[in-house]
């Protein structure tokens, strides 16, 4: 089958427009749905060492894949200027993410730069990562060292032949279970652990994932397969709505439904009747959140996005490299921001129109989950 090459970089990125006049910041920005900005997700690289059949299926991404050149990713003291001006805007929380965060070398160096930042409310920033763990039993101290708080750790099968079903790379299940471990010794939980469903694939190994991590200080969150991007050829049927996952966990382990832990919170939680720990489940399909979402997303070559199923980024690279100041920058963060209105998966339904023409949804490898 011939390769299908999509491109991954945005052409259609309108530099991101400075507002006449400045913004000083202070206090919350809000949205036009009144969300405030809180999280800030970044995309160290749009690399990756699996290949998931829901985010980088090989025969889109596959081995002649034009991936961005080093010269266009933003480098860590540009991602550190970038996430200070977002701090000065009420953002307390930044997960790192990609791609494969892991694969951008030393970026334990952008973890101790970013450590160093407070937050306009004086709490300390919340500094968290998402990996496959394909690399995390060798980093895990590196990490903690330089001030990483957490680590969230995609895992989609206990079973290797399913595994490899999901991820489409020989790559142990063990090796990422040491990952999670190591994790754990050094200091940076709690971990979660995102498992994504997709029906006929990996569904067979809720319950098997389940026993797995009941009774351990791991936190297992089952992730509703999604329509990112424009290359996983998603569809319903493939969907396992979380309430079934619940269903089929709770008819061997009984579970009581428990309050999220803040406002904005995307997974639902279930706590094991016998106190055996706590499941979370992602209904971004089934289940929107939309109304309390609070997260920005940074591409790895500096744009922004409003929305996880976004068609069209706003390119702040253009003006950190055009010599803008940091007051600009905030400003054209801010005018953006409260601009926003997306709520793809509120509105989102089985057969939603195909988007207007030429827009394509942005791909998850390139701004993260
Ligand atoms: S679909 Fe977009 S607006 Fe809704 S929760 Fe996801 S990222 Fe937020």
């Amino acid at each position: 089958m011939s390769e299908k090459i999509i491109m991954l970089h945005d052409l259609r990125a309108p530099a991101l427009a400075v507002p006449a006049a400045p913004v000083t910041p202070g206090g919350v920005l809000v949205d036009a749905l009144s969300r405030p900005l809180h999280d800030l997700r970044i995309s160290v690289t749009d690399r990756c060492n699996f290949r998931c059949v829901y985010c980088m299926p090989k025969e889109v991404f596959g081995k002649d894949y034009p991936y961005l050149p080093h010269s266009d990713l933003l480098s860590f003291e540009e991602i550190t200027r970038v996430a200070r001006i977002f701090i000065a805007h009420g953002v307390e929380k930044i997960r790192l993410t990609g791609g494969e965060p892991l694969l951008r070398k030393n970026l334990e160096h952008l973890v101790a730069m970013l450590r160093t930042l407070p937050t306009a409310s004086g709490r300390p920033l919340d500094l968290t990562l998402t990996t496959n763990g394909s690399l995390l039993a060798r980093k895990a101290r590196a990490l903690k060292d330089a001030g990483l708080d957490r680590v969230t750790v995609s895992l989609d099968a206990l079973d290797d032949a399913v595994f490899k079903r999901m991820n489409d790379v020989d790559f142990a299940v063990a090796d990422v279970l040491a990952g999670i471990d190591a994790a754990h010794a050094v200091g940076l939980g709690p971990v979660k652990v995102n498992m994504v469903v997709k029906r006929g694939s990996n569904d067979d190994q809720i319950v098997p994932m389940a026993r797995h991590f009941k009774d351990s200080p791991t936190i297992l969150r089952f992730i509703e397969y999604m329509d990112v991007g424009a290359s996983n050829g998603w569809n319903m049927e493939e969907v396992v709505p979380s309430s079934e996952v619940v269903e089929r966990i709770a008819a061997e382990l009984p579970l009581v439904p428990v309050a999220a832990n803040y406002t904005g919170e995307t997974a639902a939680r279930w706590r094991y009747l016998d106190g055996g720990g706590e499941i979370g489940v992602i209904s971004s399909v089934t289940g929107a959140f939309c109304k309390d979402c609070s997260r920005m997303r940074l591409s790895t070559e500096g744009k922004l996005y409003t929305c996880l199923f976004a068609t069209r980024g706003h390119d702040l690279r253009a003006l950190l490299r055009a010599g803008h100041d940091d007051l600009a920058i905030g400003g054209a963060i801010a005018q953006l921001w409260r601009g926003r209105a997306d709520r793809y998966s509120e509105t989102r339904t089985a057969d939603t129109p195909s988007l207007e023409r030429g827009a394509r949804k942005v791909e998850m490898s390139y701004i993260g989950g």
